[in-house]
């Protein structure tokens, strides 16, 4: 009978091989080629899909390569996860079945039996998991808006700490958080930070090197890139946070498939050349609603009207704002929902981080589970639209936003007066 090596120590023996070395060639050149080695029997270029669950021994306890069951490791998956290391500034990088499967997995590694203080606007499924899910481990969630403010006197009133959780921009009113300052705090009393940063991609932003201990993605957004993948990955320096999540990748089997590690490989190896156009799509986007008179608000990190610029600045790649951002139309919730519908090249559809251009309403839908006056006091309001700011043309997506602006506010000829409903948040 062949030999199933699934046992945990075999696994983590087996991952310690899985210390990348760190590279220090440019960005494009570690998205192409990191973990992208020729095949050395045929010379394939392109790595082929590896979708054998067993690898053959020669005699027991001896692989022929150093693969033995594919939760524990395959080739795709450990090839992804280099290639991501790289780019994140890692040692180490696990790859998830989802974003939230690395979140599950990264509190029940390093927060069992303790308490954890993030910031109050994170991702829905992330609070979901904190506040519903997490229990179940021993771990209890604060939540605070202010977290560079507050963090220390938390600290000090909850001695059980394990984690500090940040999401950086925030969803959907992209405030930013700045990492070196609470990371400073943090690692006083020993704990750790996990930087989400699924929004900018590490083209944008590398948590890491601004003092964060692990850094967390949904592969689904931005790394992958082309809404075809459901992905997570986390990536960090410490080798006893290695030991722990590896242990638990393999335990849990919440891994991703090989062909999905295939397809997210092939994704992020444009993510330089997509996050850039997005992020300067967005920025165009940005400025032409700032200068619509029917526009109350924009929140994007790359204009010089947010609040929090500066960090922008000193915390992402050339100070980009990425490709997301969101605004308040003028006429409340009823010209919002007519602007979603008015659209052209974005399309209505909740996620982001894909080629393509999506719009949608954080309060009627991703943030629909949140009380209104929870949400409200950070920012999400009822006219608040969400741009997920794609890789077409620029002056389309220009066109389409103020062209879907104008017919969201005024009425349709024919249809009777709409007068917008004005006086709600304005
Ligand atoms: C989508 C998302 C997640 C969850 O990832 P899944 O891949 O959907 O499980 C976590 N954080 C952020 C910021 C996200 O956008």
């Amino acid at each position: 009978m062949p030999m199933l090596a699934t046992d945990a120590a075999t696994a983590v023996e087996q991952k310690a091989l899985h210390r990348f070395q760190k590279d220090s060639r440019g960005f494009a050149t570690r998205a192409v080629q990191a973990g992208s080695p020729h095949d050395p029997v045929t010379g394939a270029v392109i790595e082929p899909i590896s979708l054998s669950t067993t690898f053959a021994q020669t005699s027991v306890g001896s692989p022929v390569g150093e693969y033995e069951y594919t939760r524990s490791a395959n080739p795709n998956r450990t090839n992804f996860e280099h290639a991501v290391a790289a780019l994140e500034n890692a040692h180490y990088a696990l790859a998830f079945s989802s974003g939230l499967a690395a979140t599950s997995v990264i509190l029940q590694g390093l927060a069992t039996g303790g308490h954890i203080v993030s910031i109050s606007d994170v991702y829905g499924g992330t609070h979901r998991y904190f506040t519903k899910v997490a229990d179940a481990h021993g771990i209890s969630a604060s939540f605070t808006g202010a977290i560079e403010d507050d963090l220390r006197a938390m600290l000090q009133d909850r001695k059980d700490t394990k984690l500090v959780w940040i999401e950086t921009p925030s969803n959907p009113t992209l405030s930013l958080v700045d990492i070196k300052a609470v990371s400073a705090i943090a690692h006083e009393f020993g704990v750790l930070v996990v930087v989400d940063n699924t929004f900018m991609s590490p083209y944008v932003q590398n948590p890491l090197d601004h003092g964060a201990d692990v850094v967390v993605h949904s592969v689904t957004k931005y790394i992958n890139g082309h809404s075809d993948v459901l992905m997570g990955v986390a990536a960090f320096n410490n080798p006893t946070v290695n030991d722990k999540l590896t242990f638990l990748q393999n335990a849990i089997g919440c891994v991703p498939s090989a062909f999905d590690c295939w397809l997210a490989h092939r994704g992020l190896k444009t993510l330089h050349l997509r996050a850039k156009a997005a992020s300067s799509n967005a920025h165009a986007v940005a400025l032409a609603l700032e200068s619509s008179p029917h526009v109350l608000k924009v929140n994007y990190p790359g204009i010089a009207s947010h609040p929090q610029r500066r960090i922008a600045i000193k915390q992402h790649r050339n100070g980009l704002g990425g490709g997301m951002l969101s605004f308040r139309i003028k006429g409340g919730k009823s010209a919002a929902e007519r602007f979603c519908a008015e659209t052209k090249v974005f399309t209505l559809a909740e996620s982001l981080g894909g080629v393509e251009s999506l719009c949608e309403l954080p309060a009627s839908m991703t943030h629909a589970g949140i009380p209104p006056e929870v949400r409200e006091k950070s920012g999400v309001y009822d006219d608040l639209v969400r741009l997920s700011v794609g890789i077409e043309e620029e002056e389309d997506l220009v066109a389409d936003v103020l062209d879907a602006i104008d017919r969201a506010i005024k009425p349709k000829s024919g249809s009777g007066s709409i007068t917008p409903d004005s006086g709600i948040e304005a």
